[in-house]
C-alpha cells in the first residue's frame, strides 16, 4: 500500500490567496518522490494536506485508491510516519529512544529497525555523555546519528508512507545522501517516501518535483534535472 495521487489540488490558507496551484502527481506504492524548492514554495503545505490538517477547496488527494476526504485523521496518522527535522532524544539508551512510541516492540524488531537505519552499533549508548548501563562512556551523537535514531523509530512503526522533511536540514550533504540512500534501501517496495528539500543536487529519489510559488515548474529524474540546472 501507500500509493499517492494528487489530482489538480488547489489550496490556500486564506480565501482568495491560493498557495498550491493545480498540483498533480502520483507516487507508486513503495517509491520515493522528492519535492524540491525554496523556502515558502509550499512543500510543508503538501505534507500537511496528507494528514487532512486542512481540507482542499478543489481537486482530490487519493491514497491507495481512496479519497482521503473519507478517511479519519487518526487513521492517516497511523498510515503516515514523519521523520522530524530535529529530534529531541531522551536521556535514555538509544534503544529506548527507538522503542519510544512502540514500547511493546520485540527485541528482534528493534534490531532490524536499528540495523536498517545503520545505528545498531550504538543502541546501548546514551545520546549525551553519560555512564551507560554497561558502565562505559556513552557517546555523544552527531546530527546524522540522531536522525538515524529518528528513522529507526519511524521504521519500527512500519508506516505505509514516510515523510522526510529535510527542508531546513543542518546536516552536511554527504550525511544527507547516506541517510536517504539507506532509507530508500530499507523501504524499497514497502514504504512510500516523500522527501522535502531545498536543493535537487543531493536527492535520492525515483522522481523529483520542482516546486516554485506553489506550482510544479519541473519534474523528472535526477540526472535530467541536473543537466538542465
Ligand atoms: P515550504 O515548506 O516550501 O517552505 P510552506 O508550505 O511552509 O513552504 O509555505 C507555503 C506558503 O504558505 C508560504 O507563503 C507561507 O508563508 C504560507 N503559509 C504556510 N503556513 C501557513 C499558515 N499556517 N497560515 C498562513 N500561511 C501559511
Ligand atoms: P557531525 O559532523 O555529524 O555533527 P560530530 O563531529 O558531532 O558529527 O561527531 C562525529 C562522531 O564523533 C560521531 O560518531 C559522534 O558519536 C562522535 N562524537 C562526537 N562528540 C563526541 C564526544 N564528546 N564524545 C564521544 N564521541 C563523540
Amino acid at each position: 500500500g501507500g500509493g499517492i495521487d494528487f489530482k489538480e489540488v488547489n489550496f490556500g490558507y486564506a480565501p482568495e490567496k491560493t498557495i498550491l496551484k493545480n498540483i498533480s502527481f502520483s507516487v507508486g506504492s513503495g517509491k520515493t518522490i522528492a519535492i524540491v524548492g525554496p523556502s515558502g514554495a509550499g512543500k510543508s503545505t503538501i505534507m500537511r494536506l496528507l494528514f487532512r490538517f486542512y481540507d482542499i477547496e478543489n481537486g482530490a488527494i487519493i491514497i491507495d485508491g481512496q479519497n482521503i476526504k473519507a478517511v479519519t485523521q487518526a487513521s492517516l496518522r497511523k498510515a503516515i510516519g514523519v521523520v522530524p527535522q530535529d529530534t529531541v532524544l531522551f536521556n535514555e539508551t538509544i534503544k529506548y529512544n527507538i522503542k519510544y512510541g512502540r514500547i511493546d516492540a520485540e527485541d528482534s524488531e528493534v534490531i532490524l529497525a536499528s540495523r536498517s537505519a545503520d545505528i545498531h552499533d550504538k543502541i546501548m549508548s546514551f545520546p549525551q555523555q553519560y555512564e551507560t548501563v554497561v558502565g562505559e562512556r556513552g557517546l555523544r551523537l552527531s546530527g546524522g546519528e540522531k536522525q538515524r535514531v529518528a528513522i529507526a523509530r519511524t521504521i519500527l512503526k512500519s508506516p505505509q508512507i514516510l515523510l522526510l522533511d529535510e527542508s531546513t536540514s543542518a546536516l552536511d550533504t554527504n550525511t544527507e545522501r547516506n541517510i536517504q540512500s539507506a532509507l530508500s534501501k530499507v523501504c524499497a517496495n514497502k514504504t512510500t517516501i516523500i522527501i522535502a528539500h531545498r536543493l535537487s543536487t543531493i536527492i535520492h529519489a525515483d522522481e523529483i518535483l520542482v516546486l516554485k510559488d506553489g506550482e510544479i515548474v519541473e519534474r523528472g529524474q535526477h540526472e535530467k534535472l541536473l543537466e538542465q540546472n
